[in-house]
């Protein structure tokens, strides 16, 4: 157990919010955030409410005139001052991340420096943030400016507890955004941490507060007020769909990032080691507990078999433990209820004729661990509509190209999608069909800072990272000027 990585987390734990930069303690009346390895409560975090919110807005609103008019170059020299205090911080931030999310201290580093690409792009995207001009029919001519929507809210889940704020407030502060943010409560540390060297590489206060407490209520009051001008949400599609509704009276820009439940497909021209390879990879990056992670395989029968057999021989290898035990690839899942839903997943494959070729319980550790988990056949129609999250891949097969990309297609939702084929025509004909915002092909991995992120159907709206993801903050406004 690498205890001096699990200390230098516990020193950059603070129990307190920060509203335009003050931080407010948690008090006798905290919430605990705990451990997922142990249960053992790591700190507490401050039970905010209507009053603290609101002086949040306030603040954001306060600061936006400035910020928004600063040069663009000075907001990219503070993104990057801020990039190298992440840097400088990685083993603590993937240490603090590791201990109130639970996955492995490699990956939690692994996910700082994927967090940080998101500040470093946005750093350069502020120094382009580009307008056009256009001649008129009516003899003008016309300019256009990108210009910051105003100040935004920024909701995050605990799956990614650095990036899924990175990638939010890297181009809201770009495009000269100030923003309240509402962090996981079950991963609240980091985004403070990293709100702390915000401001430790010159944000001015006002333009960040973190805010802690119970997310409806949170929630309503971001979204209800009209000095905030964008919602920005990661998480299930059942609160997407409700904070939309909510940001209807006032208008809001909204961009959401919401659930998946991805097919993965192998056919039968495939490599099969590396279809096993990349599908682990893709499936257990944070114990299966990811929007993108395949959530249903399928497997063209003639190699149906051999390539469940050779992913259970892989899976049966995985070492599980608590994130600061050396060489552990999956730790435990963030609280009990997932364990239960994972459980439900795999009783109902199993009844619908489903076979267990690996894992198929709970792990011998006890607690939030669970065996990483394969099953062969039964129905994938569950698996089309809810996503599992967690460490079980179902692998269901198929006979033909028709069938599987009918079945990957008939669910409510279009995030991420994986083929696993040699043949380019096949790939170029299903890849273009298949209803996703992203595609990996031949790949397990496909996220990065230049890489646009996002879904289509009820997988949510809008776009971050890449070059598109700015336009999530800025609106476009013309100026017509009449020439003489
Ligand atoms: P998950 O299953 O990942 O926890 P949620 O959609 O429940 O997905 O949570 C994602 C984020 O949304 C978290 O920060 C959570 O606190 C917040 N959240 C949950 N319910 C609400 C709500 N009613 N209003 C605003 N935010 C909410």
């Amino acid at each position: 157990m690498n205890t001096a990585a699990r200390d230098a987390g516990l020193k950059l734990l603070r129990e307190h919010a920060l509203i335009a930069g003050a931080a407010i303690p948690a008090g006798a009346n905290g919430i605990a955030v705990d451990d997922p390895a142990t249960g053992e409560i790591l700190g507490h975090i401050p039970d905010l409410g209507v009053a603290e919110t609101d002086r949040a807005i306030q603040a954001a609103h306060d600061a936006f005139p400035a910020w928004s008019r600063s040069d663009p170059h000075k907001r990219a020299a503070f993104l990057r001052e801020w990039a190298r205090l992440i840097d400088e911080n990685t083993e603590g931030l993937g240490a603090l991340m590791a201990l109130e999310n639970g996955k492995p201290f490699e990956e939690a580093k692994g996910e700082v420096t994927y967090a940080n690409g998101f500040i470093k792009w946005f750093a350069g995207e502020a120094e382009r943030i580009l307008g056009e001009t256009q001649d008129t029919p009516l003899g003008h001519v016309i300019l256009t400016f990108r210009e910051a929507v105003g100040p935004c809210a920024l909701i995050t889940p605990w799956n990614f507890p650095a990036a899924m704020l990175t990638r939010k407030l890297g181009p809201a502060f770009a495009a000269g955004c100030t923003a309240v943010v509402k962090p996981a409560s079950q991963t609240p540390f980091t985004a403070i941490a990293l709100a702390e060297l915000a401001y430790r590489a010159g944000l001015p206060k006002g333009a960040l507060s973190v805010i802690t407490g119970d997310a409806a209520t949170i929630g309503g009051v971001l979204t209800a007020s009209p000095l905030i001008r964008k919602l920005s949400f990661t998480g299930s599609t059942p609160i997407g769909r409700k904070l939309a509704e909510q940001c209807a009276p006032t208008l809001k820009r909204v961009s959401m990032e919401l659930g998946g439940a991805a097919p993965l497909i192998v056919f039968e021209d495939a490599d099969l080691d590396l279809a096993v390879a990349e599908t682990i990879k893709g499936k257990f990056r944070n114990a299966g507990q990811t929007c993108v992670c395949p959530n249903r395989v399928y497997v063209q029968a003639s190699v149906a078999e051999a390539y469940a057999t050779k992913l259970a021989a892989e899976v049966a290898k995985i070492p599980v433990g608590p994130a600061f035990e050396d060489g552990v690839k999956v730790g435990p899942l963030i609280e009990d209820k997932a364990i239960a839903k994972v459980e439900d997943h795999l009783s109902r494959v199993q009844t619908s004729g489903g076979r267990v070729l690996t894992g198929g319980a709970r792990h011998a550790l006890g607690g939030r661990f669970f065996q990483p988990t394969v099953t062969l056949g039964g129905d994938d129609e569950l698996f089309r509509h809810e996503e599992t999250f967690g460490p079980l891949i179902p692998v269901f097969p198929f006979d033909t190209e028709e069938e599987a990309l009918g079945k990957a297609n008939d669910s409510e939702f279009g995030l991420a999608s994986y083929l696993f084929t040699r043949d380019l025509d096949r790939a170029m004909r299903i890849g273009r069909h298949i209803e996703a915002g992203m595609i990996g092909i031949n790949t397990g991995l496909i996220s990065t800072a230049v890489a646009p992120f996002g879904g289509v159907k009820q997988s949510g709206y809008g776009r971050e990272g890449s070059i598109h993801g700015i336009d999530e903050y800025v609106d476009i406004k013309q100026v017509t000027l009449a020439l003489k």
